[in-house]
């Protein structure tokens, strides 16, 4: 009886310890100096990596630190704003979304006092979809979204050159992952923050997604003469590797997925589509390509359908 108690006490006490902190062990790499990325995993989410699944960055400037994306909980957020504590004594003044999926932006409840901005079709997204993106982190990372409330950015970013400090950031305003993509370009230091248009040595993920549009932003970022490419998910790189890793898998995705409709198949039919060899090493990518068939296959199946007479 006693040797029960003392093991539901044990039991209470290890539950109690992993919610009271879940520790995403952030550490920030500096790619080039002043200038750093956070690095989560290449991953789905899940309870085991609280949601740190992406790159987050920031960029001290000299005249207060820019941070590109909060990350998935409070507690990321915490951590992260932490970490930059840490790492310079300057000031967090603002944090950029990059879009609106919710691994980027719920730790911005940790952010106070500081400037929270996306572009504004973002922050539209974000009122409408962000309580739903709640419920289903709570179910997906479990006890790391403890404490997680809605906050959502106010400040409507545009594109353009913002001077800060010793640095100039040029904000670009994309599309194609989402109907929003916010880039930051530090012209600086040569670092290209590409948010989730870039995905590296991982499936891109396509619940927003137009992939044409997405194809056109992915040709701007490979313009843009960068040194150092920041993607939103998977490995920094010194060269367009992961751009052209993005391009031709949503290329092959896309004529995968005409083509099944061509041919008449069913969406069932289509999930069992063998993943082409040149991108099997992706991590996840079964996963993503079945969700992907979800995403978007019905609207190719309807825009083959005859058009029908409206009057
Ligand atoms: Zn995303």
């Amino acid at each position: 009886m006693i040797r029960l108690a003392f093991a539901t006490i044990l039991l209470a006490c290890s539950a109690l310890g992993h919610t009271a902190g879940f520790d995403y062990k952030l550490a920030a790499n500096e790619v080039r100096p002043g200038v750093f990325v956070v690095s989560g995993v290449n991953d789905d989410l899940t309870f085991e990596n609280g949601g740190n699944i992406l790159n987050t960055g920031f960029i001290v400037t000299g005249d207060g630190v820019v941070v590109i994306d909060a990350g998935p909980s409070r507690l990321y957020g915490e951590q992260l704003v932490a970490l930059i504590g840490q790492t310079t004594d300057e000031p967090i003044v603002r944090v950029y979304i990059t879009h609106h999926h919710p691994d980027h932006f719920f730790g911005l409840q940790a952010f106070d006092g500081v400037e929270h901005a996306a572009l504004p079709q973002t922050i539209n997204d974000l009122r409408l979809l962000a309580e739903g993106y709640s419920d289903n982190m709570y179910r997906l990372i479990g006890n790391a979204m403890l404490g997680t409330e809605i906050v959502l950015p106010t400040l409507a970013a545009s594109a353009g050159t913002l001077e800060i400090g010793s640095r100039k950031l040029e904000l670009l305003a994309l599309s194609g992952h989402t109907e929003s993509d916010l880039a930051i370009f530090d012209t600086t230091s040569g670092v290209l923050f590409a948010g989730d248009l870039v995905f590296h040595a991982r499936a891109a993920t396509t619940p927003h997604a137009d992939i044409e549009g997405w194809q056109a932003s992915l040709k701007t970022l490979d313009s843009l003469g960068f040194e150092v490419l920041v993607p939103g998910h998977g490995p920094v790189s010194e060269n367009n590797a992961p751009i052209v890793e993005t391009a031709s898998y949503l290329d092959w995705l896309s004529g995968t997925l005409a083509s099944a409709a061509d041919a008449g198949l069913s969406p069932a039919e289509v999930m069992f589509i063998p993943v082409d060899a040149r991108f099997r090493n992706l991590a996840v990518v079964t996963n993503e390509f079945q969700r992907s068939v979800v995403h978007l296959y019905q609207a190719l199946e309807a825009a083959l359908l005859p058009a029908t007479e409206t009057q």
